[in-house]
């Protein structure tokens, strides 16, 4: 039995149907996915990812890319580019896929680039199987997993200093920003080392048809495999869950403490207290006329794009949110599908998903800080919004209990959130319940979408309750 069908219960299920079980997945909202899925959150016509927009984990996870997920509808569309940078003054800083391409646009920096990724870009496969589970593991590919944690355990302010142009420090970083935490936070520099090394070595891509494309084929290869997908279903206690010699939880560790009730032990419980978020986000989607007027009009080749300003900026605005303050100039998150995938939006309109990180309590009157930083990069942006559609921190701990405060990653990526997630024991996933397993974001490796904890968690049930 799986509790949540996020790309995490579902990698779970599909896991477990995978070894000949038989498998039911229990979902509250009426369709699968959680924050992998897409709505027409603005207008009839335009679709929405309604949480991840972007998938380079989830071309490559370790899980999915043994799965025959194309034969169930999966189809990836590349942007040209993986992701641009604005820089203060609007100049578009494009991270092209190609490395030798990528470094050379860099100048000075181009051989601290090559240096830096061209090993892990070469040994990517190897380095996922070694990052994509929980720790402390022995490596199976030691070398280039030292050569990773060299530069990712650091702090990615650090790391940065190996660059002398402003454009490499501001790519770099973008990409460690994705993380939320303040670019001074020791373990920083990983995110941007894979994000990094992903871009290169297999881009940056997304389902075509919206996110939802990749839940779906993900239901549907786990029908094929015998397995039910229940909707609708609120899991509250014990007592709604049917019989079953497993039950892996794709939710919240609070969720879980409430599941399982007095068969939680107090260390557990205490541990499960002490489990930290990271700050929240407030999201934007829109429905626009027209693309995106970038001041810069490399920038349309992205099919991501960091704004934000220098390394300096991005800085100081995520040291600011980790302070509680909203910064004046938020670093963003953007994603511009329909440049790429016009199957998302009625002939000549596009969508535009956009967040920036958030300490609590900002108020929903910050989009007009967000969108104000989006028109200073694209003037002109303003006009050409047809509808637009704010979600909060609030709303979206509403939408899954994994987002607790609106943390995207379902808890701190720090190498402490990381160790202890949300316990520090070599195998998370188990909890004092035998055969209760916590499949979700909240446990190794994390967020993202890669479905690698509900796959390591269902390793674990596998193991442990069935012999295998
Ligand atoms: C706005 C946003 C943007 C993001 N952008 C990206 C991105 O671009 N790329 C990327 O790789 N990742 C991104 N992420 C992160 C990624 O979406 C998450 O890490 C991932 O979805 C977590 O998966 P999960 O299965 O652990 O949890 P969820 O996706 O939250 O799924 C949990 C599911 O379980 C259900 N559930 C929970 N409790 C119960 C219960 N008691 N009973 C029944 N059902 C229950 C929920 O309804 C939900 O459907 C983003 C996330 C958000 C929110």
């Amino acid at each position: 039995m799986v509790v949540g069908a996020g790309p995490n219960g579902l990698a779970a299920a599909v896991t477990l149907a995978r070894a000949g079980l038989r498998v039911r997945v229990l979902e509250r909202h009426p369709g699968v996915g959680g924050g992998l899925s897409s709505a027409p959150l603005t207008l009839p016509g335009f679709v929405h990812d309604v949480g991840s927009a972007i998938h380079p984990l989830g071309y490559a996870s370790p899980a999915f890319r043994d799965w025959p997920l194309h034969a169930f509808g999966l189809e990836w569309v590349w942007p040209d580019a993986p992701s641009g940078h604005v820089m203060p003054d609007g100049t578009g800083v494009v991270v092209e896929r190609d490395l030798a391409g990528a470094a050379a646009g860099f100048g000075r920096d181009a051989g601290t680039w090559r240096a830096l990724f061209g090993p892990l870009v070469t040994g990517w496969e190897g380095l996922l199987d070694d990052v994509l589970r929980p720790l402390p593991r022995l490596p199976r590919h030691p070398f280039t997993l030292a050569r990773f944690g060299l530069r990712g355990v650091p702090p990615s302010t650090l790391t940065a200093r190996l660059f002398q142009t402003p454009e490499a420090r501001a790519a770099w970083a973008g990409l460690a920003a994705h993380v939320n935490l303040p670019l001074s936070t020791p373990g920083t520099g990983a995110a941007a080392l894979l994000l990094g090394t992903l871009a290169h070595a297999v881009g940056w891509p997304f389902p075509r048809g919206g996110a939802r494309s990749l839940a779906d084929a993900l239901a549907s290869y786990l029908r094929f495999l015998g397995g039910e997908i229940e909707t609708g279903v609120e899991v509250r206690s014990v007592r709604d869950i049917p019989p079953a010699r497993a039950v892996l939880v794709d939710s919240s560790p609070g969720v879980l403490l409430g599941l399982l009730g007095d068969r939680a032990t107090p260390t557990y419980r205490a541990w499960v207290r002490r489990y930290r978020y990271g700050p929240g986000i407030l999201k934007l989607d829109y429905a626009l006329s027209g693309p995106v007027p970038w001041r810069d009009p490399a920038l349309a080749r992205a099919g991501t794009v960091h704004l934000g300003g220098t390394l300096e900026d991005i800085a100081q605005a995520e040291a600011s949110v980790a302070r509680g303050e909203a910064p004046e100039r938020p670093y963003i998150l953007a994603a511009q599908h329909t440049l790429f995938d016009p199957t998302r939006a009625p002939a000549g309109c596009h969508t535009f998903w956009a967040y920036a990180h958030t300490p609590p309590g900002t108020p929903d009157s910050y989009a007009e800080t967000v969108e104000a930083q989006i028109e200073r990069a694209a003037p002109g942006f303003r006009d050409l919004i047809l509808a637009r559609t704010l979600t909060n921190a609030r709303q979206l701990e509403a939408f899954s209990p994994v987002y607790r405060g609106g943390d995207v990653n379902g808890g701190r990526g720090d190498l402490w959130g990381l160790l202890a997630r949300p316990v520090p024991t070599p195998t998370p996933y188990r909890t004092p319940a035998p055969g209760v397993y916590l499949c979700s974001s909240s446990t190794p490796p994390g967020g993202g979408i890669h479905g690698m904890p509900g796959y390591w968690a269902a390793r674990a049930a596998l193991s442990d309750v069935f012999g295998r």
